[in-house]
């Protein structure tokens, strides 16, 4: 849903201003390509979110992509062992800048009821996480909470974040490389 207002647009007869800035960071948050990694229940809700009922499409948000260098929001539903856990690691590193990840539901985030020794504990052991969905499983209201809070992060991030120290000690901790 677009938010022309969030442009910071100055209206004048036959012109109007904004920031580079801003336009690249309202097109970026209006035109998200998400990469479902989706394994068990939390996936099958998912799926109820990209349905009429719920309807993705009116974020410009249907078009799901499989393929990583062509999605800029990672969305993880379900259950993850410890062997799938490199997988999606290598699926986050296949992603170009800038990228965001979704984690759905407890499994995804904690590693649910499932605290044996075959499930990854949360996925943010392996790749950082920008917003975190509650539940066992979330509702379609929930997904799409936390989908619009990821667009509110892309709404909102400076242009040269993916550059910063900061974003790199992040990456750093996951022994990930960043941009040079
Ligand atoms: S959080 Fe619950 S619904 Fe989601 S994958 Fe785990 S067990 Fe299934």
């Amino acid at each position: 849903m677009g938010k022309i207002e969030d442009l910071k647009v100055i209206n004048g007869e036959g012109y109007q201003l904004s920031t580079l800035e801003k336009v690249i960071a309202s097109a970026r948050a209006n035109s998200m390509w998400p990469l479902p990694f989706a394994t068990s229940c939390c996936g099958i809700e998912y799926m109820a979110t990209m349905g009429s009922n719920y309807d993705l499409a009116r974020f410009g948000m249907e078009r799901m992509s499989f393929s990583p260098r062509q999605a800029d929001l990672l969305i993880v539903a379900g259950t993850i062992s410890k062997k799938l856990g490199p997988v999606l690691r290598q699926v986050y590193e296949q992603m170009a800048e800038p990228k965001w990840v979704l984690s759905v539901g407890a499994c995804a985030s904690s590693g649910g009821i499932f605290d044996t020794y075959s499930v990854l504990q949360g996925i943010d052991r392996v790749i950082p996480v920008d917003v975190y969905v509650p539940g066992c499983p979330p509702r379609p209201e929930q997904i799409i909470d936390g989908i619009m809070k990821i667009h509110d992060m892309a709404r909102n991030e400076p242009l040269r974040r993916r550059y910063s120290d900061e974003y790199k000690a992040l990456l750093n901790q996951y022994n990930i490389e960043g941009h040079e």
